[in-house]
Formats: C-alpha cells, sequence, structure tokens
C-alpha cells in the first residue's frame, strides 16, 4: 500500500470513529480522538484513552502529559511530528477512570488498523493497558518495561504513561530515559543494554494479533 492509500485509509476511519457508538463511552465524550502525528511514522506511541484536554479538543497528549512525550522524544532525535499517537480507547472514560474491557473490545478494531496502516518499526505501549493489551500479559508495567519484544514483525517498547513520571518523580522519568533510548537504538539497528533484567523472555510473537 502506498503512503497516499494509507493516508486516505487512516483519514476513512478517523471519519468512522467520529461517528462510532459501539461503546458507551459515546454517551459523555466531546470529541472522539482518534490519533495525531505522521501517518508513515518509524515510532507509534499508543496511551490509554483522552483526558479531559484531549477531550475537548480533540488530540491525544496535549496537556502536561504531552509536553513531558515531546521532550522525551527530542532528547532523542525525534519531532512529535515524526511519530503517531493514538490510545486504546478513542473516547474519554468520565472522570478520568480506567477504561473498561467491553470498552476495550469495542474499541480495538480502529487500534489494529492504524498499526496496520501507519506499519511503525516501534510500538511504544504508554503504561499498563496498551501493554497489556499487545503483548497480552499480567504481569505490570513495573516488570515489563526496559526491554523490548518483538512482535508481528515489529519491536513492541513498553514504558510508563508520562502521567506516571509526572506524579512519581524522578525515578519512573529516569526508567521512561533508558527505554526511550532503547527505541532510539532499536531505529538505529543497535543493541542496548539494559539496566534491570526483570522482565522473562517471552513473548515473542503472538498467535493473533490482539486475539
Ligand atoms: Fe467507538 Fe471507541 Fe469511542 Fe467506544 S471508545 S464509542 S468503540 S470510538
Amino acid at each position: 500500500m502506498s503512503d497516499t492509500q494509507a493516508a486516505q485509509e487512516l483519514e476513512r476511519l478517523a471519519e468512522l470513529a467520529s461517528t462510532c457508538t459501539a461503546c458507551g463511552l459515546a454517551a459523555t465524550r466531546t470529541n472522539v480522538v482518534f490519533g495525531d502525528g505522521s501517518t508513515r511514522a518509524q515510532v507509534m506511541f499508543i496511551g490509554e484513552g483522552p483526558g479531559r484536554n484531549e477531550d475537548l479538543q480533540g488530540l491525544p497528549f496535549v496537556g502536561a502529559a504531552g509536553q513531558l512525550l515531546n521532550q522525551l522524544l527530542s532528547e532523542i532525535g525525534l519531532q512529535r511530528s515524526d511519530a503517531y499517537i493514538a490510545n486504546v480507547v478513542k473516547c474519554r472514560p468520565p472522570g478520568n477512570r480506567d477504561p473498561r474491557p467491553d470498552e476495550i473490545a469495542a474499541c480495538k478494531g480502529y487500534l489494529v488498523d492504524q498499526i496496520r496502516l501507519i506499519d511503525p518499526t516501534v510500538v511504544m505501549t504508554l503504561g499498563n493497558f496498551a501493554t497489556k493489551l499487545l503483548l497480552k500479559e499480567e504481569r505490570g508495567i513495573t516488570r515489563l518495561r526496559g526491554r523490548a519484544y518483538p512482535w508481528w514483525n515489529r519491536i513492541v517498547i513498553p514504558t510508563f504513561h508520562p502521567a506516571a513520571a509526572l506524579r512519581g518523580g524522578a525515578s519512573v522519568l529516569a526508567s521512561m530515559r533508558e527505554d526511550f533510548a532503547l527505541t532510539r537504538a532499536t531505529l538505529d539497528g543497535r543493541p542496548e543494554p539494559r539496566s534491570e533484567p526483570e522482565a522473562a523472555g517471552h513473548p515473542v510473537e503472538q498467535l493473533e494479533l490482539f486475539g
């Protein structure tokens, strides 16, 4: 598929999502937050769901968490416009509660198509929800981060959600910097040593995309 075709297909999906009522989050959203960034990005970020500012503006990661994401990107020589950013659910859960399993299930088709069309080299999952959805893991982000997972001919690199770094202070931020450095090294095709050999060596490939 050409870049133009992929961009057109993403536009069509965004249009479809803009009137989606496939789960209960449709009732309370202001805007559907489909995604933002380069449609041919080498790095794709997947967060949890839109927050208040995102819901109001219709764009992902526009608040303080977004600024931190931009900063971490710039530290590895990338700009936000080089990446693509999406969430597990495209509509804001009321009061920023966790998305429910039925809402994640209803919405994941959009995310599957986004990954397929953008075709990134590296997918950075931000926090527990995106990481568990892609890697089908019960372990939390603290144990899973810090390593690269081969996944459907791509690499998944889990890291904390930027909001956790804003809450959690220097150690969370330092871990995120390590994970972003791992992304840089992966894009450059060189191995990056890990600081903590925490996670076990699985999963390698999932049997089906998202299952
Ligand atoms: Fe549709 Fe996803 Fe929004 Fe639910 S969260 S209404 S599935 S776009």
